[in-house]
C-alpha cells in the first residue's frame, strides 16, 4: 500500500463456456475496443492482462481465455489454478449454451478446487443481446430465475459486437474478484 492510500491487487479470472458463445470477442471488445466478425481462435498467450480502477485500488486482471480447447474439454490444470473468479458465458440465441452452464461450473469446481465451493463467485454473461428478439432462445426472466437460486452467481447481459454492457461486466468482475483478494 502506498502512502496516498492507493493499492494494487492482482486477480485471476477464468473464462468458460461453449465454443462460439463469444468469450474471445468479449475480451477483444473489453481490451481492444473492437469487434472482429471472424475471430480466429489462435492466441499468442494463455491470458490477457488489463488494469481496472475500483475505488482507490488498481485491479490488475489476468484473464484466461481458451484457444479453442473448450471444444474438447481439454483445459489443463494451470488454466484453473489460483482463480479468484470464474466467468461463464452463454449465447442468448443458443439454448444449449445456457443449459451447459452447470456443467462448466462443475468442471471449474472440480479442477480449481476452491476451499469454499459453495461461496466461490461465478459471473454469468448473457452474450449476443444485439441479435434480433426472434432469435433469442434464453429470455432474461429465465436466466434471472436460474441465477436467483444461486446466491454466489452474478448475471449481466452484453454484446461483444455493439459493446453494450461489456465494460460494466468487467468492472463488476474486478469488484467481485477484489473482494476475495
Ligand atoms: P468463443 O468461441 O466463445 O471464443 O467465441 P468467439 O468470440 O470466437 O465468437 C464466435 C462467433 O460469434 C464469432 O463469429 C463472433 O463474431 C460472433 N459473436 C461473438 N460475440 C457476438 C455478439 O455479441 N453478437 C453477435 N452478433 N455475434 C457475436
Ligand atoms: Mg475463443
Amino acid at each position: 500500500e502506498m502512502a496516498d492510500g492507493r493499492k494494487t491487487a492482482y486477480v485471476k479470472v477464468i473464462f468458460l463456456g461453449d465454443q462460439s458463445v463469444g468469450k474471445t470477442s468479449l475480451l477483444n471488445q473489453f481490451i481492444q475496443k473492437r469487434f472482429q466478425k471472424k475471430y480466429k481462435a489462435t492466441l499468442g498467450s494463455d491470458f490477457f492482462v488489463k488494469e481496472v480502477r475500483v475505488g482507490e485500488t488498481t485491479v490488475v486482471m489476468q484473464i484466461w481465455d481458451t484457444a479453442g480447447q473448450e471444444r474438447f474439454r481439454s483445459l489443463g490444470s494451470s488454466y484453473f489454478r489460483g482463480a479468484d473468479l470464474c466467468c461463464l458465458v452463454y449465447d442468448v440465441t443458443v439454448g444449449k449454451s445456457f443449459d451447459d452452464l452447470d456443467n462448466w461450473k462443475e468442471e471449474f469446481l472440480l479442477q480449481a478446487m476452491p476451499p469454499d465451493p459453495e461461496r466461490f463467485p461465478f459471473f454469468v454473461i448473457a452474450n449476443k443481446v444485439d441479435l434480433p428478439d426472434d432469435q433469442r432462445m434464453v429470455t432474461s426472466s429465465r436466466a434471472t430465475e436460474w441465477i436467483r437460486r444461486r446466491p454466489n452467481f452474478h448475471h449481466v447481459e452484453a454484446s461483444a459486437k455493439s459493446g453494450d454492457g461489456v465494460d460494466q461486466a468487467f468492472l463488476q468482475m474486478a469488484t467481485v474478484a477484489l473482494e476475495r483478494n
